[in-house]
């Protein structure tokens, strides 16, 4: 269980992968990556990120999300992999944690109209999304978030919304701060080797990055956390 994002002026893919790689020792059955180019492409698989090589023909954009799981709902295959999709198949979502009361969302999402994929607590993150996006894709997982009872961190991109979306509670994720560039992951290992500065979120922020930088709320309120310096080899 691990995430990690990308939004800068290089591909995505590449960084994400080689990410991926260095989270691996915090669960390892499954992976899987959206990039953001126009449209979302999408590659996941079962099984280790080394077993697969790293082929990343056909996932241009220089935005994009990862994610390396360890399966706490649904089996280890190739459809219960992350990034997990709406019905739409514009909007695209990698989740760390457990959502305890997904089954009753599920089952309020399925009677609403939502065919699900995977047998995955977290698919009912990208359907909520849909299902509350109204052209913003920030009020829209803001509005969501308090619908999740249990951990997450979550990273969300969506077609038309050149931005990524975090949010996390009782899961841990950080923010890389590069040149013209912004990283996001579970801890600083994939960050280090892009930059050093780094802002840890805390429980119930919620943040926007964009080209123009990382914009943080913490329920609904604008907040600045502090920018950090790793100091570790
Ligand atoms: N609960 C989610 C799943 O089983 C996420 C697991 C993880 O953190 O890797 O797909």
């Amino acid at each position: 269980c691990g995430i990690v994002g990308y939004i800068g002026r290089r591909q995505a893919a590449r960084i994400i992968i080689d990410g991926l790689k260095k989270l691996e020792y915090r669960g390892y059955d499954s992976f899987g990556l959206a990039t953001l180019n126009g449209d979302i492409s999408l590659a996941k698989k079962g099984g280790r990120i080394s077993d697969a090589g790293s082929n990343t023909a056909g996932l241009s954009g220089r935005i994009g999300i990862g994610h390396t799981r360890w399966a706490t709902h649904g089996i280890p295959n190739d459809q219960n992999a992350h990034p997990h999709l709406d019905c739409t198949g514009k909007i695209a979502v990698v989740h760390n944690g457990i959502i305890e009361n997904y089954a009753e969302l599920r089952r309020d999402l399925t009677a609403r109209g939502h065919t699900f994929r995977s047998d995955t607590d977290t698919e009912v993150i990208s359907h909520l999304v849909e299902e509350h996006f109204q052209g913003d894709l920030s009020s829209a997982v803001a509005e969501v978030l308090p619908l999740l009872e249990g951990s997450y961190a979550i990273l969300v991109i969506a077609e038309g919304d050149d931005r990524i979306i975090a949010a996390r509670k009782a899961s841990p994720l950080v923010i890389g701060i590069g040149d013209r560039e912004l990283f996001c992951a579970s801890d600083v290992t994939p960050l280090i080797d892009h930059t050093r500065r780094v802002i840890y979120l805390d429980d119930g922020d919620c943040a926007v990055l964009s080209c123009s930088g990382c914009l943080i709320t913490t329920g609904g309120e604008q907040v600045s956390r502090p920018v950090e310096e790793v100091d570790w080899d």
